[in-house]
């Protein structure tokens, strides 16, 4: 019985008549859609592999790591001003020294600019040789220093100046 109905609707369908290029092309046509659908699922599949994965405990600890180097460097900074307002600029000045020369712990050393340059061994106070303040010249350039002094090689600049007070 219910082979009989279906062989009625069957012939009662419209009959469709195609020649065997085109049946070629249909199913060519259909293949490189269903092709080309799966490769672009393929593509869309390989770029979300390559995202890189964002670990939440990582960037948690890159922050704290982050919090905790800028911490650093402010209590370094401070110390650092605390240690040059409070330091004799004279050899042997640190703490961890037993005794306290007569000589200054600048070191000069002079740019390749022409500019001079003096920094204490114990504090890192930078005083440069156009510094306006004839107490910090006195003590960084006049005194004299346990220290050698040295030299950049020498260039020669059309604005002097200008180049020494670029090149610090
Ligand atoms: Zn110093």
């Amino acid at each position: 019985m219910a082979e009989e109905k279906e062989t009625k609707a069957a012939k009662a369908a419209p009959t469709l008549t195609i020649s065997m290029d085109e049946l070629q092309q249909l199913v060519t046509a259909a293949v490189s859609a269903a092709t080309q659908a799966s490769a672009a699922t393929v593509t869309a599949a390989v770029v979300e592999a390559k995202k890189p994965v964002v670990d939440e405990r990582h960037a948690y600890n890159d922050e704290q790591m982050r919090q905790y180097t800028k911490i650093q460097r402010e209590r370094d900074a401070e110390n650092t001003r605390i240690s040059q307002e409070s330091c004799p600029h004279r050899q042997g000045s640190s703490d961890l020294s037993s005794f306290q020369g007569p000589l200054s712990s600048f070191v000069v050393h002079v740019l390749d600019t022409g500019l001079p340059v003096a920094i204490c061994t114990n504090c890192l106070m930078k005083v440069y040789g156009d510094d306006d303040n004839p107490e910090h010249i006195k003590k960084a350039f006049r005194d004299k220093s346990g220290n050698g002094r040295s030299a950049a090689g020498q260039r020669h600049f059309r604005d002097p100046e200008k180049a020494m007070k670029a090149g610090r």
